[in-house]
Parts: C-alpha cells; structure tokens; sequence
C-alpha cells in the first residue's frame, strides 16, 4: 500500500494501489484490532522500556492510547489520565482518546521468551500470556526461609520443599493452646510444626541467623499445594526463657504456600545468642498455636 507521507499536499485522490479490490472500512474507535496471523516471524531485539507503559512502565497491553506526542499509555493510565482533564501523564500535552493501533499491532504478533531462561525454561509466549506464564512456570525461582538454603525453581510450595529438600528439620506435633516445649538444638534452623491431628496444619518456625548477635525467631503457615493462600485465623506465641527473664512473641502466622521474593519476616523475636546458646542440647523455646 503506497505510503501516506509519500503523497504530498498536491494529490488530491489517493491512488488505490489495487483498483479491483475494496478499501477496507476505516475501524471505529472501539472496533477490535485485525488479529495478527502472520505465519512469517523475524527474531528481533528490542528495549524492553519499548514494551513498558511510559507512565506505570508496566507491561503494554491492549488497549492503547497515545497522547499528542506520542507517548503510548495503557487503558489504566489512560482512565487516570481522564480523571485529569485528558491530559498526558507524561508531557502534560493534550490526551486525545486515540488508540495506538500499531502497537497493539505489534504487541499481537510479538512472541518473547520466558524471563527464567536462564534458569532452564526454553519457552516463548505471547507477549501478553508472558505474565501468566512466568507466574506458573516451572523454573520459577522461589526462595526458602531456611538459613543456608538456596531456594528452589518449579512451581510447588513451600510446604512440599520442606519435604524433600530438609529432611534435618525435626518436626513437633503441637497440641492446641498449649505451650509445647521444642527442645531445639543449638544448631536447628527450623522446625516444621503439626497443630494437632490435621494432616493439613503445618508451620514453621524459623530460626533467622542474619544479626551475628543473636537469631531472628518468626513463624511462617505453610499452605498446602495448590491451596489458595487466605487470611487465616491461626496465632502463635512463641517464648524462650532465659536465665534473667522471659522472651515472647505473639502473632498471626503469614500464610505462605511460596515464597517469590527473598524471605522477610512480617515479625520476629530476637534472641541474644547468650539466651540461644545457655544449653545446646535443649535451647528452652515453647511453641503455642491456636
Ligand atoms: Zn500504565
Ligand atoms: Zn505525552
Ligand atoms: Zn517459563
Ligand atoms: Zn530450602
């Protein structure tokens, strides 16, 4: 099709380079883009900030608006932007509902390859499946509160980690409102815990060892695979009693079934170490959960 630039002020009609075949009808606004079916594909590298929204730098996806000068927007910007007096968020210029269709042209026939390549997926997915593939990819990298651990790839839980890969991590079966004596050792790093006779109950205490004058205690609810992870009822106190006085924590357990970012505990207690080390055969700490 002959170029728009190329047909200059003085030509009134604009050739129809295919005279025997009719001119598509221009799209309205809110008509759906022509779905990308090209069988012909270029390997191309890109600037990722190409494919980002040049307001929220999120993922673009359809549908797209751009302002005066240009800058592609995505339909959340955009609505804030409406909130505003229609103007870009970026440039301040006049926002003017016109839909960025050569983007969504170009995002719709875009194919990119997994962000875990490099930890073994060979994968490559639409553009805009991208997101939902990382979320449940296989080599997903999840991280592991254990001290010393370096984490896992795959998409099963926590709970399931601790399983197979820690099988040095005793396990205490905890009755219900009761304070339960842990006798922990001094080298422990954690301790899976079973609230009464529910198989599906499980806990964990961690033993954090990131402040080298003492440990960092924090409890963590393991969910179970494929569980949704919902707010729970459950709480904890967890108690270590030293020789001059009575450390205690009490809380809510977060629910974890895993963990996409290094582990940071929501609360712990600190422990000096002279309390953790008085006796490393039976490091006094007392687990209640209801
Ligand atoms: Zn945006
Ligand atoms: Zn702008
Ligand atoms: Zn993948
Ligand atoms: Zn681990």
């Amino acid at each position: 099709m002959e170029c728009a630039r190329k047909r200059g002020a003085y030509i009134q009609v604009p050739q129809n380079p295919h005279p025997n075949r009719k001119r598509p009808r221009a799209e309205d606004a809110d008509s759906p883009i022509r779905p990308y079916d090209g069988e012909k594909k270029i390997t191309v590298a890109i600037d990722a900030e190409l494919l980002e929204c040049c307001v929220c730098c999120g993922p673009l996806k359809s549908p797209l608006f751009q302002c005066t000068r240009g800058h592609v927007s995505c339909s959340e910007c955009y609505t804030a932007g409406a909130d505003m007096d229609y103007e870009c968020l970026m440039c301040r210029e006049p926002e003017t509902a016109t839909r960025c269709r050569a983007m969504e042209r170009v995002l719709d026939g875009l194919s990119v390859p997994c962000a875990f390549r490099d930890h073994g997926c060979t994968e490559t997915v639409p553009y805009a499946e991208k997101q939902t593939h990382e979320a449940t990819c296989a080599y997903l990298p999840c991280h592991c509160p254990i001290p010393g651990c370096d984490g896992y790839s795959g998409g099963q839980s926590l709970r399931h980690h601790v399983v197979v890969y820690h099988p040095e991590v005793a396990r205490t079966r905890v009755a219900p409102r009761r304070l339960t004596a842990l006798r922990m050792q001094l080298a422990d790093q954690a301790r899976v815990l079973r609230l009464g006779d529910d198989e599906g109950r499980e806990f964990m205490l961690v033993v954090g060892r990131d402040m080298p004058s003492g440990r960092a205690l924090s409890v963590v609810h393991l969910v179970n695979e494929n569980e949704p992870v919902v707010e729970n009822d459950f709480k904890y106190k967890v108690e270590v009693v030293g020789k001059t006085g009575v450390l205690s924590l009490s809380g809510q357990p977060e629910a974890v079934d895993r963990l996409t970012k290094p582990y940071q505990a929501t609360a712990f207690l600190f422990v000096p170490n002279a309390v953790w080390e008085a006796d490393p055969q039976d490091v006094p700490v007392f687990l209640e959960l209801k």
